[in-house]
């Protein structure tokens, strides 16, 4: 480009900086539009290993494209991460999953909701949380859970224990997501006030066939409960991997095995039928 200026611009790039255009764009659009339509929560069920019932459920969100396709988080949640607008969409995640808390009531235990680092780092979020509570005294706070990555607090100068403890205080638990990848480590798990690890599917699949991956978890297992906290194992797929959590002892788990994300509507329909059974 003349001078010492070197341009490296391949056609692969331009389309990943195009996607990236068009999601910031489609996802504006719908927080300016009809979020609940165009950005609808899915839940996917948590069971639990002693009774096999659904105990509680994580919120994931999705993206209705205007051809009424479905996208995943991966299409649009880096691209919110980045231009900051993962802040009035995860605020939009966390309405709904309280809406849906006191529309299905003592179906279900709880919902878990992840919360970016870049959300957790807003001075707003802990007042907004606390508002959000205050506008429904009749929600037990405990039931909403708030998950969030080691990663996600990594290169933000917040003083992520004082606000973990700050939500603490609302009565609202904390869960260390994705735990066992190369991004949690033991400083973190001494270090947040957490009430529920959640380990890794990454460490979770193969189990069965793994006895040092099942050393690994029976660990993990051991030194949560020692902490006083809950774990949920991700990614449950294989029915001998689920049977081998449940000899380690492992009080829940989430994953294809037990249900997919699904709509609203169509996950409170299930939970309805486990109820009448
Ligand atoms: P995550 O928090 O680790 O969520 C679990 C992901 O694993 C979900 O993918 C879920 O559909 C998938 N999963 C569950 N069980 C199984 C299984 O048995 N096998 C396999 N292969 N996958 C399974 P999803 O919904 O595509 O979400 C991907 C990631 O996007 C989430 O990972 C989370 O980091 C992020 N995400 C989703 N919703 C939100 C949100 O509302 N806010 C924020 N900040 N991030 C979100
Ligand atoms: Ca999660
Ligand atoms: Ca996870
Ligand atoms: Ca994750």
């Amino acid at each position: 480009a003349g001078g010492n200026r070197l341009h490296i611009f391949s056609d692969d790039m331009r389309v990943k900086v195009l996607e990236r255009l068009d999601a910031e764009a489609r996802l504006r659009e719908a927080l300016a539009g009809d979020p609940v339509e165009s950005l609808p929560v899915w839940f996917q069920p948590i069971v639990s290993a002693a009774t096999g019932e659904i105990t509680g459920a994580e919120a994931l969100v999705r993206m209705r494209a205007p051809s009424g396709e479905i996208l995943g988080p991966g299409q649009f949640i880096p691209a919110a991460e980045e231009t900051g607008l993962i802040v009035p969409l995860g605020e939009h995640v966390l309405r709904r999953a309280v809406h849906r808390l006191l529309e299905w009531g003592d179906q279900l235990g709880y919902v878990s909701v992840n919360v970016s680092p870049r959300q957790l780092a807003e001075v707003d979020f802990v007042p907004m949380l606390a508002n959000l509570l205050a506008a429904h005294p009749e929600l037990d706070p405990s039931r909403l859970v708030v998950e969030i990555t080691e990663t996600a607090l990594l290169g933000f100068s917040v003083d992520v224990r004082e606000r973990l403890e700050m939500i603490k205080a609302l009565g609202v638990r904390i869960a260390l997501d994705d735990f066992g990848t190369g991004y949690s480590s033991l400083t973190w798990l001494q270090s947040v006030p957490a009430d529920v690890v959640k380990l890794d599917r990454s460490f979770v699949a193969g189990l069965s066939a793994d006895p040092r991956k099942a050393s690994i978890i029976q660990a993990v297992l051991w030194l949560a409960r020692s902490l006083g906290m809950s774990v949920v194992a991700e990614g449950v797929e294989d029915p001998a991997d689920w049977e081998a959590l449940r000899e380690l002892d492992c009080p829940s788990a989430q994953g294809y095995l037990f249900g997919k994300p699904a709509p609203a509507d169509e996950f409170g329909a299930k939970l309805r039928r486990a109820v009448k059974q």
